[in-house]
């Protein structure tokens, strides 16, 4: 039986000439349960121990509804401050746009100022890939095109990308850019198949950019499962892991990079064990029928 190809070793951001890893960890729970500096320093140098470069954050994880907005942010500037050695070891991802309680807004003036705090609560110069985190709808898109090429030409933001935007509205922003988008962020995952047939992926293909999943594990639903269709997707993964050895969260980080386009799965965990057993993805090798039966238990129902 043939084999899907194995994921690379490494990948490129969209069009940039910056290598990223296959797998990248997501920072949205750090600021959660009180962690301290020192336990989050153990969460960053897990992920770039295991050979994970690419961490992702955004301005707003923190934010419980009242307040800890930027505090996911200053947590890693504590990391970073106290061991600025890191810094140059990681391609750091943010993102910004989301202000609440408006909720939305990227406006010039405000967009550009949250861009100047997120760098100054991270405490580093610039910013690898600053991504717009959500559509705002009353900003036009040639407005933000030019707000996000002057922070590349002021140095502050290396690359741009988008996440949770439509494909007209990332077809309109980048007509509005002389840069490529490099990246895009939509939520992917054995439970969230959405992507792979409303042309979402086709799309990053067609424009060169990268596809970051969000929750790869349904934010850990898939973990427990609470429907028939949920458990269905687990068991699938559970059979095709136990035959390679590796757990079902390793296996749903598996299909995921199987994916032409390149999938870079964001893992959530903030488990330094977790954080590096999902670089045993990489190990996998997929057959197109065990891929698709992942995929047919997603949909409930058989292909055509
Ligand atoms: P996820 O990987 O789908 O879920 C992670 C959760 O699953 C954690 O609470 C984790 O707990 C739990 N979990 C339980 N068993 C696990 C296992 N065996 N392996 C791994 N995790 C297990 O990801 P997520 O946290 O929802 O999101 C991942 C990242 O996506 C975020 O950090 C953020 O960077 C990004 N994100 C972006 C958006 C957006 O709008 N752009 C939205 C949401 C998330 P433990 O910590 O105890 O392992």
């Amino acid at each position: 039986m043939s084999l899907l190809p194995a994921p690379p070793a490494s990948r490129r951001l969209g069009q940039s000439d910056i290598v990223i890893s296959p797998l990248a960890w997501g920072m949205w729970r750090l600021a959660e349960n009180g962690r301290s500096v020192s336990e989050a320093s153990r969460l960053v140098h897990a992920a770039l121990d295991a050979g994970i470069t690419l961490l992702d954050t955004a301005d707003i994880y923190g934010f419980d509804g009242n307040g800890g907005f930027g505090d996911a942010e200053a947590l890693l500037g504590e990391v970073l401050a106290a061991e600025p050695a890191l810094r140059p070891r990681m391609v750091l991802a943010s993102k910004g746009g989301i202000m609440p309680p408006l909720p939305y807004d990227q406006s010039r003036g405000y967009l550009s100022s949250a861009i100047d705090a997120s760098l100054r609560r991270m405490r580093v110069d610039m910013i690898d890939l600053h991504q717009i985190h959500r559509p705002d709808i009353l900003t036009h898109p040639q407005e933000l095109a030019r707000t996000l090429e002057d922070a590349v030409a002021a140095g502050k933001i290396r690359t741009i990308g988008v996440s949770n935007f439509t494909q007209p509205q990332i077809e309109a922003l980048a007509h509005f850019m002389d840069l490529p988008i490099v990246s895009t962020q939509p939520e992917i995952s054995p439970l969230r198949i959405d992507c792979f047939e409303n042309g979402e992926l086709d799309q990053a293909m067609r424009l060169g950019m990268t596809p970051f999943a969000w929750s790869p594990l349904g934010g850990g639903r898939l973990l427990s499962p609470g429907n028939a269709r949920d458990a269905a997707v687990a068991a699938e993964l559970d059979r095709i892991g136990q035959a390679q050895g590796v757990g079902r969260s390793v296996a749903a980080f598996g299909w995921l990079m199987a994916h032409p386009a390149g999938i870079v799965p964001i893992i959530g965990s903030q488990s330094p064990e977790r954080i590096a057993e999902a670089m045993q993805a990489l190990e996998m090798r997929w057959t197109r029928q065990d891929w698709y039966a992942v995929l047919v238990a997603a949909r409930g129902e058989p292909l055509p």
